[in-house]
């Protein structure tokens, strides 16, 4: 890892404020008049029982960090979480394990591959590379405290539930379908195990890292689990503290490089804030301090990311005010007329 030499030194943290909260609602509202007809993409196949959900569907959810809400379409609909689970027990590992030595076991860095890339894991050695893609995800669900499976699977979704601030339940469909086709994960399982990347049994790592995938979540939860994340780890409708500051700080950071699968650059480059896509359709998305946004819209682009909701975050993060690299000049320009 890169020695930066600021340990110790104070995190100051400077951030602003959303618009009035009539006026988010309006504009929730509009992000998703603008992008409802639109049936650009295509739903997930490669776990059989996903190709079965009504591409129709479209909810968003704007949470902010004093608690306040603001749902549009089918924003309580549930669906599976699916890679965007790979965020929040990333954060919880971090909790336990701290920044240095999940840093230096999971990795930081984007691979460039497909999230379920076997090629990336043998390029670097057997080093998962990012808590991102499934070689990392693996390696992280391995860390989950517990010293049996189902201590680690339990700790998961009591630890999910909590940034959502409610129970979260295991779709038994999804997860028995995709435990069915799994072999890939199972693969690259057993190839960290032969790197000596993991210790534990790989199919019962798997096993832990499919259910994960299969909790059901709404685009609602999503924005309150993102919120959590957005407001220094403590969820700000039931005003529980989930995780630190810096754990959401570090969390955020690799979402930034790595959320989006092989299209995090473009994502960035688009709407400049943290996220994370799963394959049921799911996006969450993050201003840090500000608030956060979850949609679901099923139709994906190729890299796995849902069309509809990556087109109304842009909506959002543009008309809200929200990406982090956007500023406006102090006004001191002396090479441009003064109004
Ligand atoms: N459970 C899926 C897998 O591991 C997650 C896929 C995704 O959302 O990227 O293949």
């Amino acid at each position: 890892m890169l020695d930066t030499n600021v340990e110790g030194v104070e995190q100051t943290v400077s951030t602003g404020r959303l618009p009035a909260r009539g006026s988010v609602d309006a504009v929730v509202a509009e992000a998703y008049e603008r992008n409802r007809g639109s049936s650009d993409g295509a739903v997930a196949d490669y776990i059989p029982v996903l190709a079965e959900v009504d591409p129709e569907l479209f909810g968003i959810c704007v949470a902010e960090v004093d608690g306040a809400v603001h749902d549009a379409g089918d924003s309580t609909v549930e669906f599976s979480i699916q890679s965007i689970s790979k965020a929040f027990v990333y954060a919880l590992v971090c909790e336990e394990f701290g920044h240095a030595e999940v840093g230096e076991r999971v990795g930081v860095n984007n691979t460039g591959l497909a999230f379920n890339s076997v090629v990336a894991i043998e390029l670097n050695d057997g080093h998962p590379m990012n808590p991102m893609v499934n070689a990392g995800a693996i390696a992280t669900t391995a860390l989950m405290p517990g010293t049996t499976s189902a201590e680690k699977w339990e700790h998961i979704r009591t630890g999910l539930s909590a940034f959502a601030g409610r129970n979260l339940e295991l779709d038994g469909v999804v997860y028995r379908s995709e435990a069915e086709t799994n072999q890939r994960n199972q693969a690259i399982a057993r190839l960290l195990q032969s790197y000596g990347r993991i210790t534990e049994d790989p199919l019962e790592i798997v096993d832990i890292y499919t259910r994960q995938c299969a909790l059901r979540v709404s685009a609602h939860d999503l924005a309150v689990m993102g919120a959590t994340l957005a407001d220094g780890g403590v969820n700000p409708v039931t005003r529980e503290r989930v995780v630190s500051a810096e754990v959401c700080r570090d969390t955020l950071a690799v979402l930034a490089t790595n959320g989006l699968y092989e299209r995090s650059g473009e994502w960035l480059f688009e709407i400049g804030l943290p996220g994370k896509s799963g394959v049921a359709g799911g996006i969450v998305t993050i201003a840090p301090g500000k608030g956060a946004i979850g949609t679901f819209s099923p139709r994906l682009d190729r890299a796995g990311n849902s069309v509809r909701g990556q087109r109304a975050t842009a909506y959002l993060s543009r008309t809200l005010g929200l990406n982090i690299f956007a500023s406006s000049s102090a006004g001191n320009a002396n090479n441009e007329e003064q109004p």
